[in-house]
Formats: C-alpha cells, sequence, structure tokens
C-alpha cells in the first residue's frame, strides 16, 4: 500500500503538539510505516516555500497545530488546505483558539503599547511600531502582520478532522495511527469526526459524586483533596460537567482539576457559559431566592481569573470572543 504524504504545519504554537508527535516513542515507527512526512518544520529544515512546490492535492493529510494569528500563519493554513487532500486541526490551538487566544483579552493597539513604548527599558517616542513592507539594503521584504485577533483554524479554513487536547498526546498515541491506515485504506471517516469521546469527561471519570451542593470555591494550594471523590464536590473548579471526554483523566487521576483542555462536547455551543452553568447549580445560585446579594457575590470572588478558567482554551470561539475596544 502507498504511503500517505503527510504535512505538519503550524501557526502560533508553544510546539507542544510537535512534542507530542516525538513522544510517540517507538510509535514513531508505526507512524513512518504509514506515512511520509513530507512538512515539519520544526522538526527539519523546511522553509515555506517548500509547502508551495507541492501541487493542489499532492498531500494525503495536511496537519495543522497551533492559533492562526499572523498573515504567515493565515497563509500557511490557506496553502495547506489547497494542497492537502484531508485536513486535520491538531490540538486545542488549532481546534479552540487555545491558550494563545487569550490573546483577545488585548486589542493589537494595547499588545504594541504594552511591548514598544510602556515597557520600562522602551524608548520610543514616535512609537514605532513592527512594519511590514521593510526595506534592507538592495532587498524589499515582506514581513508577518500580527492580525487583530487569534483565530482557530476552522475560522480560517474548511476543516476536515479534529483531535483535541493541550497537547493531545493521549488522542494522538491511541488515535492517530488507526485514522491514518484508514485514511490509507481509501475510508475516510465522516468529515467533521472530532477523534475524542462525544460523552462528557464526567461520563469517563472514576470519581465518586454524590450530587451534592458546595458552600465555598476552593484554589488548588488552599487544599489537598481527598482521592476517589469529585474535585468539584470538593469545592475545586474542575471543568468536566462541560468538557469533551476522551483524555482518560490524566489530571483528575493526579488530583489535579480538569482545566478543559479537549473543549466542549458536540451539543455545547460555549463551553464557559455551560461550565457557569455548571457551577451556578453545584453552588446553590440557581436557588438564589436563598441565598443573600451578599453570599453570592462572596462565592462569586472564590473565582479567580472568570475568563482564564473558563475559557483558557477556548475564547476565539467563544460567543463573546474578543476585547473590541478601549474605555
Ligand atoms: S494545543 Fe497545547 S501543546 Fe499544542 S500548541 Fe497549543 S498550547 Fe501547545
Ligand atoms: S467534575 Fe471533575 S472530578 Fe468531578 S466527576 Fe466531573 S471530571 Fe470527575
Ligand atoms: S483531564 Fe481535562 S485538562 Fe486534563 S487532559 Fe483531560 S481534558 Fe485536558
Amino acid at each position: 500500500m502507498n504511503k500517505l504524504k503527510v504535512a505538519i504545519a503550524l501557526g502560533s504554537t508553544c510546539s507542544g503538539c510537535d512534542v507530542a508527535i516525538l513522544d510517540l516513542n517507538e510509535k514513531i515507527l508505526n507512524l513512518v510505516e504509514v506515512a511520509d512526512i513530507v512538512y515539519w518544520p520544526t522538526a527539519m529544515d523546511f522553509k515555506i516555500k517548500d509547502l508551495e512546490a507541492f501541487k493542489s492535492g499532492d498531500i494525503d493529510v495536511g496537519i495543522y497545530h497551533g492559533t492562526v494569528r499572523t498573515s504567515t500563519h493565515e497563509h500557511t493554513a490557506h496553502l495547506l488546505r489547497e494542497r492537502s487532500k484531508a485536513v486535520l486541526s491538531f490540538g486545542a490551538c488549532a481546534y479552540f483558539g487555545g491558550i494563545p487566544g487569550l490573546c483577545n483579552l488585548s486589542t493589537k493597539n494595547e499588545v504594541f503599547r504594552t511591548v514598544y513604548q510602556d515597557t520600562a527599558s522602551t524608548v520610543n517616542p514616535d512609537f514605532v511600531t513592527p512594519q511590514t513592507e521593510v526595506k534592507v539594503g538592495k532587498f524589499d521584504l515582506t514581513l508577518p502582520e500580527l492580525k487583530d485577533e487569534g483565530k482557530a483554524l476552522r475560522d480560517v479554513i474548511d476543516v476536515d478532522y479534529y483531535l483535541p487536547g493541550c497537547p493531545p498526546t493521549v488522542m494522538l498515541r491511541e488515535k492517530l495511527i488507526p485514522i491514518l491506515k484508514l485514511v490509507q485504506g481509501g475510508e475516510l471517516p465522516p468529515k467533521g469526526t472530532v477523534i475524542a469521546s462525544d460523552k462528557t469527561l464526567c461520563d469517563e471519570c472514576e470519581m465518586k459524586k454524590e450530587n451534592k451542593s458546595i458552600s465555598k470555591i476552593v484554589r488548588t494550594h488552599e487544599m489537598i483533596p481527598t482521592p476517589g471523590i469529585c474535585l468539584l464536590e470538593q469545592g475545586l473548579i474542575c471543568m468536566g460537567p462541560a468538557t469533551r471526554g476522551g483524555c482518560g483523566t490524566p489530571c483528575i487521576k493526579a488530583l489535579v482539576p480538569c482545566r478543559g483542555c479537549m473543549g466542549p462536547t458536540a451539543e455545547v455551543k460555549d463551553q464557559g457559559a455551560k461550565m457557569i452553568s455548571a457551577i451556578a447549580s453545584i453552588l446553590g445560585v440557581s436557588e438564589e431566592k436563598d441565598l443573600s446579594a451578599e453570599d453570592v457575590a462572596k462565592l462569586i470572588d472564590g473565582i479567580k481569573d472568570p475568563v482564564g478558567t473558563f475559557y483558557r482554551f477556548t475564547l476565539p470561539v467563544a460567543l463573546i470572543n474578543k476585547k473590541v475596544g478601549v474605555k
């Protein structure tokens, strides 16, 4: 059987997704049995011109990880789409905008002001910011432009498949090679397939749940959780009720609450809103007639950094997804 041609391209990324591929250990041999990696700039000396050199549809599977944040990321994403028969959105950053997508809490101008003007070591009275067209000697260069917001890949190009997680290590180990084998045999999964569970993380979690209310929210450094008991019912914000399963709950097994890196299930539009509603019900806020405004404020005060807690991975695809101006 012919080997698949696989390209691995990137946007704004910590490269943990690349490390997850390298982390396949001996399973990387199974990967090279089914696929030739024809483009992977993180691991080898590929340039964008190498991707440009492929013809339309030359690549069997284009894998993209990272948030789309600059003109270069956009160009790479469009190129990958055009050159690939199928595109896989790989990891939380590509799927939902991810942690780099928290950049949407600041406008581009605020970012430039902080970096190029307000830092103590900067002297820039004319507020010179990065230019996209520059002349260096006899060369005219076009440099990447920082876009106004970080975007999920699916908001930039048509995506065929999704593999969530940050990094998507478990999903990758268990699912990537079987999926590539299916593609190799011509059996393509239905477009839009999310390579993970359709159930919530709570459904696969083995912690004991008693459906009891909690009276306050605690942070991870304020308590040592009791093993075997639902972390949310111990007062820790665990994103399990609003998160897709499939990762095998590695964080919870280590008594660390879930941060939601698999994103929401198909039925949920907004992971943060879903989690806020789950918290409201476990805190008894839904029966707010029994709580004073002061009680509610005290409970809510226990949630530090609400955006970073509820939208850590999904802000760019949330219903309210970016800051648009400055007061
Ligand atoms: S999904 Fe996680 S591991 Fe992958 S690039 Fe984004 S931050 Fe890094
Ligand atoms: S809230 Fe967290 S700890 Fe509790 S059952 Fe769900 S995933 Fe498990
Ligand atoms: S438990 Fe939560 S944060 Fe940890 S890997 Fe699973 S989805 Fe991600």
